[in-house]
């Protein structure tokens, strides 16, 4: 588990400077609301070859659930859709509290601390609820 003002650090960075925001023109997308706290993502994804080629986003809300959403597209670009899965699996685990802040999930374990806030999981899983259909779609 990574410090708290780390942590903290980590997701206002992502939410002031999103990475993967933006549309992929023509690919696979899903839009979800999380009308509880307000937050809204569209997730974009372009498979080539078994691999996420792209991933991006766009959406507003809390800071947990944009910046969740950009730290998702940083960790899943290039990668098989198996390894993608796992990794989500691992994510959703760890904010559930139901697994451990895995290394293998790098920046994303900033979110760990979701874990504790029951409202706002969520937030931390919108985006990759969002992934998980546009998958399921392609
Ligand atoms: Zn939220």
């Amino acid at each position: 588990m990574l410090p708290e003002a780390l942590a903290r650090q980590i997701i206002t960075d992502h939410e002031r400077h999103p990475r993967g925001k933006g549309a992929i023109e023509g690919a696979p997308h899903v839009a979800l609301d999380n009308p509880g706290c307000g937050d809204h993502v569209t997730v974009w994804v372009r498979v080539e070859a078994g691999r996420l080629a792209e991933v991006c986003f766009t959406g507003r809300g809390c800071a947990i659930s944009q910046a969740s959403a950009s730290l998702m597209t940083g960790a899943l670009r290039g990668k098989g859709l198996e390894e993608a899965r796992a990794l989500a699996t691992r994510y959703r685990a760890m904010v559930m509290g139901e697994g451990p802040a895995d290394p293998v999930l790098g920046d994303l374990v900033a979110l760990a601390g979701v874990s504790r806030l029951h409202a706002r999981r969520k937030c931390a899983l919108l985006a990759w609820n969002a992934l998980e259909a546009a998958l399921a779609e392609d």
